[in-house]
């Protein structure tokens, strides 16, 4: 049996809550291209105590991409059995892909009361909402669809066929993003990254 004396009881009480009050998850969203990637680098350049979430794919890796750094890269019978474990906080199909977001270093980042960052697709932010409306969920837009295809298509990953099925999901995506709390477009780089520093001065102050 635990005994614990009153002291303890409220040592405890206002560890949790000071836990509690630190305890924050971001999440950026938005289509393929819009630029998520580089406004992330430039943000966690800017504020290196954010732990960025390092997702599970079954995605090839790109040239230059590394397993463990830029995502763990795994085979779909792997990716399921995580899912079969119920490893994930979230996952979603993308464009034929799976990705998913690991729950175990999400919960111990937050027990650490570190600010964590995801960089999902939206279908994966909005099951993080549904589990923890707590969770800031930031949208980043492309200053035009037009602007989008051209930074896609200009960044030379992936074939034409890729590029067609991430370019259907922008209609949906832009819809799924009214149920964000911020959106922030990615117009001028520094001005986006600016911008979501002064999203999260605020939100760290609620
Ligand atoms: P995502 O991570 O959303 O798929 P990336 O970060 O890979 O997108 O960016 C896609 C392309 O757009 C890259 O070539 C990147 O250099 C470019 N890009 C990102 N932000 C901007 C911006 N504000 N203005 C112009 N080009 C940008
Ligand atoms: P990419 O293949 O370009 O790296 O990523 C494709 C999409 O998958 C992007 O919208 C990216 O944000 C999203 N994504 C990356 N990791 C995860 C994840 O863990 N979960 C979900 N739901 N989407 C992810």
């Amino acid at each position: 049996m635990l005994i614990i004396s009153k002291k303890g009881y409220i040592s405890i009480l206002f560890y949790y809550i000071i836990i509690d009050m630190n305890k924050k998850l971001y999440v950026i969203s938005g289509s393929s291209g819009v630029g998520k990637g580089t406004v992330l680098k430039g943000f966690l350049a800017r504020n290196p105590h954010f732990m960025l979430s390092i997702s599970c794919t079954t995605r090839k890796p790109r040239e230059g991409e590394i397993d463990g750094v830029n995502y763990f890269f795994l085979t779909k019978e792997k990716f399921q059995q995580n899912i079969a474990d119920d490893k994930f906080l979230e996952w979603a199909e993308f464009a034929g892909n799976f990705y998913g977001t690991k729950r175990k270093y999400i919960k111990q980042c937050l027990e650490e009361g570190k600010d964590i960052i995801l960089e999902i697709d939206t279908k994966g932010a909005l099951q993080v909402k549904k589990q923890m409306p707590e969770a800031v969920l930031i949208f980043i837009c492309p200053p035009s669809i037009e602007a989008l295809e051209n930074r896609l298509r200009g960044r030379h990953t992936e074939d034409e066929e890729t590029i067609q099925k991430r370019l259907n999901e922008v209609k949906v995506e832009l819809e799924r993003a009214e149920k964000f709390d911020y959106k922030v477009v990615n117009d001028e780089l520094e001005r986006a990254i600016s911008e979501i520093e002064k999203i999260i001065e605020g939100e760290s102050k609620c």
